[in-house]
């Protein structure tokens, strides 16, 4: 067996629940039966949502679970210089621009449109500001009017010609990156966005195999283009059913009753918490 680097990326904005504990036990687990490594990466880019006590509740509760980290933990708000970086990188080859647009500027143009072009995750950017001149552009930075950065996923596109990937559940992948149009690279508030960060980060951090729901599936299209984009080594991927209660509801956050924390309290043990997700 080959030894895989996997990781685990929980976001601190809530306390870990059973789906969280399928889904470290998932990637701990590949990583140390193929004898190899397994990372921590904290998600925490958005200020608004995350707090200190839930980036340390999950420190306790992969303690907890057994579950033990190789190497410092990654967490992204130290990492904002790298994803500048990569951002001037993809400006410098024209493929990334300024978004001046709000959300209710996206709903009027996509009314007047008369259509809302969908894409796996939500609508699709009318691609509004991708037209806006160079000028325009300084002028209205210059004049301090807030911005998010775009990619020009068409552009992008024409540059890498096909891309493929590899998933360990579903085999070969026509990466299809265009299906989610200019996705945000940096948020007006936050300067990176979830795909910018993930990609840059699972490379920094030397991951192989990238283990993670199907939920984010489809972010794997754009994943794989800004890894041909910005020269980043290509992980194999093993995206994984959500694990869901007995009546088939997917566990959110929001379920009280299922998060580790209150599980423990409620004199569970370890290995019962294994079992309850299937390792035991
Ligand atoms: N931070 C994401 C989450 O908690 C995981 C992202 C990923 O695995 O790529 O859902």
């Amino acid at each position: 067996m080959v030894p895989v680097i996997t990781r685990f990326a929980p976001s601190p904005t809530g306390y870990m629940h059973l789906g969280h504990a399928f889904a470290a036990l998932f990637a701990w687990t590949a990583a140390r039966e193929s004898g190899g490594r397994f990372m921590l990466r904290i998600e925490d880019i958005d200020p608004s949502r995350c707090r200190p006590e839930f980036e340390t509740a999950i420190y306790r509760d992969l303690e907890w679970l057994g579950i033990d980290w190789d190497g410092p933990v990654r967490r992204q708000s130290d990492g904002m210089d790298d994803y500048g970086d990569a951002i001037r990188e993809l400006e410098k080859i024209g493929l990334a621009y300024p978004c001046f647009c709000t959300r209710s500027d996206i709903r009027a143009e996509i009314k007047q449109a008369g259509h809302a072009p969908h894409g796996p995750d939500g609508i699709v950017y009318p691609g509004t500001c991708r037209g806006v001149t160079d000028v325009d552009r300084r002028l209205r930075i210059a004049r301090g009017e807030g911005h998010a950065i775009r990619i020009d996923m068409a552009k992008a596109v024409s540059f890498t010609g096909p891309l493929v990937w590899y998933d360990r559940a579903k085999g070969f992948v026509d990466a299809d990156p265009l299906s989610a149009g200019d996705v945000v690279l940096a948020r007006k508030d936050v300067p990176t966005s979830y795909h910018l960060a993930s990609v840059l980060d699972d490379h920094l951090q030397g991951v192989t195999l990238v283990t993670r729901g199907n939920d984010l599936f489809h972010a794997t299209h754009v994943h794989r283009a800004l890894q041909a984009l910005l020269h980043l080594r290509v992980p194999e991927y093993h995206h994984h059913a959500l694990i869901t209660d007995a009546n088939g509801i997917r566990l959110a956050k929001r379920n009280r009753a299922m998060t580790l924390r209150s599980l423990r309290q409620a004199g569970k043990s370890p290995a019962e918490v294994r079992a309850m997700v299937g390792f035991d």
